[in-house]
């Protein structure tokens, strides 16, 4: 969520579409919108709401903003030490979950390495050999007793070089030995019909980021460059109005593919 335009986008999109839905705060946003300030409209928001929305930290990065996220009301937390070494991702993810077990808050976690960083470079790279481990898996879960797994299976973040594929045997593999809800991050440019393949296969939760984003971009340009809105300042609300509306559209068809809408 980097703003609040985003945010009603999101949120009227769900309650339209019948959906139950996860708002994300990425750790690598925080420069662009205040934790606290943002976490404050979302939770009043969804007070209001007639759908079910939870607040979830995105690709945490430390135990200092997993405390201030838990502070602020979010309801579950990813934490991000993919990158670390494997005794050490499992030693902090470990110290994360004993905290917000504590308090209610679930946690969410990374094994292998999904293509890209999130908010990173713009096209991510796949690398087979980063791929999650099932064996691996069973392993992560019992140790750090993490409660949703975040899988590398093909997917990546950013725009996808090509049309991704997904390993769907390593994906049914990772659901029968780490007995946890899966996560696909990367979710913006995978075929629709990967997309229903992978829930069916124990996928609970997509990230969806970029689609957005680029419906955003794309809106902007027309709106500035089409010389069908006359650019003085108070054209502003209007166009912001717009890109609301086009990112609304985008989620509510991400939410049929999925499979979200109705469940609410
Ligand atoms: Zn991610």
């Amino acid at each position: 969520m980097l703003s609040t335009e985003f945010l009603e986008a999101v949120v009227g999109a769900a309650e339209r579409m019948r959906s139950p839905v996860i708002l994300n705060l990425a750790e690598v946003h925080l420069k662009y919108v205040g934790m606290e300030v943002i976490a404050a409209a979302i939770l009043r928001r969804a007070q209001t709401s007639s759908v079910p929305i939870t607040l979830n930290l995105d690709h945490g990065l430390t135990f200092d903003t997993v405390v201030r996220a838990v502070r602020c009301g979010f309801t579950s937390v990813m934490f991000d030490g993919s990158h670390l070494p494997y005794e050490e991702n499992i030693a902090q993810t470990r110290e994360i979950t004993r905290m917000c077990h504590a308090v209610g808050v679930s946690v969410e976690a990374e094994l292998g390495a999904v293509g890209g960083s999130e908010g990173g470079e713009l096209m991510g790279t796949i690398d087979t050999a980063m791929f999650t481990d099932p064996a691996q898996a069973e392993d992560f879960v019992k140790r750090t007793r993490i409660d949703a797994l975040a899988v590398a299976i093909g997917n990546a973040h950013g725009k996808y070089r090509g049309v991704p594929k997904l390993d769907f045997a390593r994906l049914d593999d990772i659901r029968a030995k780490a007995g946890v809800p899966l996560v696909l991050h990367g979710g913006s440019g995978i075929p629709d019909e990967d997309f229903r393949k992978a829930v069916a296969l124990g996928i609970a939760k997509i990230n969806f980021f970029t689609g957005m984003a680029q419906a955003a971009i794309d809106t902007l340009r027309s709106a500035v460059t089409s010389g069908d809105v006359d650019l003085k300042y108070n054209a502003f609300p209007d166009i912001m109005l717009q890109v609301q509306e086009s990112v609304a559209g985008v989620v509510a068809g991400q939410m049929t593919i999925f499979g979200s809408a109705g469940k609410a």
